[in-house]
């Protein structure tokens, strides 16, 4: 049982922070923050289950 990989972003622009999944956080990463459209970086994604 594997439960499905989630990741917080919080966009350093606008400052808003939603749980993606690996598909999102692709996206993001290719098109930037879906809000504000800043540039995202895998910094600004963190792995939920990975403690800073
Ligand atoms: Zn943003």
């Amino acid at each position: 049982m594997t439960p499905p990989s989630t990741h917080t972003f919080m966009c350093p622009e606008c400052r808003r922070s939603i749980e993606v999944d690996d598909a999102m956080r692709a996206t993001l990463l290719e098109t930037g923050c879906v809000i504000c459209g800043a540039p995202v970086t895998e910094e600004d994604i963190g792995g939920a289950a990975t403690a800073h």
